[in-house]
């Protein structure tokens, strides 16, 4: 059943950005529908690092990622924000020429219900799952669009992958204790997953095609010294080149020099750490200015070239961005800000602190 929501803001995407543009938004009376192509809510930090600590989140020295999304998501829980999980935004619908709605409070109406009027928003999104939803403004808080990982070009992978033998991020690393485990990358994920898990591993080996990581110093360090305890074997200059194993259980991962010269690694998990690939999807289509698959917005408000469509967080650039949490959630506040004057425009704007007005929905 179709179902059409009335709301002032809709965020597409439900990642740490987004998330704390829903307390941003509420503390300035603003309500908001949040949509995400993900079962579950935190974007990157939730679906590709769970366990890892951040350690520049201001206040927090060290906190797991998941931690920072259970974090988040109670920071904007007195708002009450409508999630759409596991629905892409597929279409973006500017608004027609009709007077702006008044702001405040979000309403769930369903398409069978004859009669309703439904009160229209000036902006109109259109998500996979048919869902519909009507806003005053819209924030783009995407991450990489549609993110997914570069797979390996190995055959009979999707057995493999169907069956968790082979995997492009680690949720929960108890599952590889006392496994043989074959880690291929040469960046950040893959040092780092090869520290986390060869303590507890049965065999862990790290291929990558030379012998030079582009890891942080400290990671480095922190491999070499497990490659000279044993614990893990450093698999140089090789790649990946083949899968052995039976019915999705993993046996042996085969790799291979440049010149053709192959070896095969005892293996009960492969996991390939070769990036996200970059994919906006739909949001591409949708005449926003971009440059690099990057939003361009006005760094003074975060709003697009298109009047009342706003992008924050991973997706969006301007001169000088860092695309860390940090920034995101100071964007998240400029478009807040910038916002709440399109929804409440005849009600004056008294700047105040959150310790003088409180958490009041
Ligand atoms: C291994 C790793 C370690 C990192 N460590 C740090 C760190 O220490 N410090 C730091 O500041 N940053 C770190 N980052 C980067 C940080 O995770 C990102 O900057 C952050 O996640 C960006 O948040 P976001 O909300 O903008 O986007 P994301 O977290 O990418 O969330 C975007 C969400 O939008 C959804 N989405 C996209 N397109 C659509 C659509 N059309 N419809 C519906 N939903 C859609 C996606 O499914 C996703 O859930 C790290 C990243 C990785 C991969």
């Amino acid at each position: 059943m179709t179902q059409t929501h009335t709301t002032d803001v809709a965020i597409i995407g439900a990642g740490p950005v987004g998330l704390f543009a829903v307390f941003q938004l509420g503390m300035l009376k603003v309500r908001c529908h949040v949509i995400d192509a993900l079962d579950a809510i935190g974007g990157q930090c939730a679906a590709l690092y769970p366990e890892k600590p951040i350690y520049d989140i201001p206040a927090y020295p060290s906190i797991d990622a998941l931690d920072l999304v259970k974090q988040l998501e109670a920071q904007a829980a007195p708002f009450a924000p409508v999630y759409h999980l596991g629905q892409q935004v597929t279409r973006l619908i500017p608004p027609p020429n009709l007077p702006p709605q008044a702001g405040g409070g979000s309403e769930l109406l369903s398409s069978s219900q004859e009669g309703e009027t439904l009160a229209t928003g000036n902006w109109q999104l259109e998500t996979s799952s048919g869902t519909i939803i009507h806003a005053r403004a819209i924030i783009i808080a995407a991450g990489c669009g549609a993110f997914g990982p570069n797979r390996p070009p190995l055959d009979g992978l999707e057995a493999y992958e169907a069956s968790g033998a082979v995997r492009y991020l680690v949720t929960r690393k108890d599952e590889f204790k006392g496994k043989h485990i074959v880690i291929a990358g040469g960046g950040d994920s893959a040092v780092d997953w090869a520290n986390v898990l060869a303590p507890d591993a049965a065999s862990l080996s790290i291929i990558h095609r030379r012998d030079n990581f582009r890891a942080m110093g400290d990671s480095l360090d922190k491999m070499n010294a497990l490659v000279t305890a044993g614990k893990i074997e450093k698999v140089v200059p090789y790649q990946l080149a083949g899968l052995e194993g039976e019915n999705g259980q993993l046996s042996g991962v085969i790799v291979s020099t440049l010149d053709g010269q192959k070896r095969t690694l005892k293996a009960d998990y492969l996991l390939p750490f070769y990036g996200l690939s970059m994919d906006l999807g739909p949001i591409a289509g949708w005449g926003l200015g971009l440059e690099h698959s990057h939003i361009t917005i006005n760094p003074a408000s975060c709003e697009t070239n298109q009047a009342g469509v706003f992008a924050i967080g991973d997706i969006a650039t301007y001169a000088g961005k860092l695309k860390l949490i940090l920034c995101g959630f100071s964007e998240a506040a400029m478009a807040a800000h910038k916002i709440r004057n399109l929804i409440y425009p005849d009600v004056a704007y008294h700047f105040e602190y959150s310790t003088s007005k409180g958490v009041s929905a």
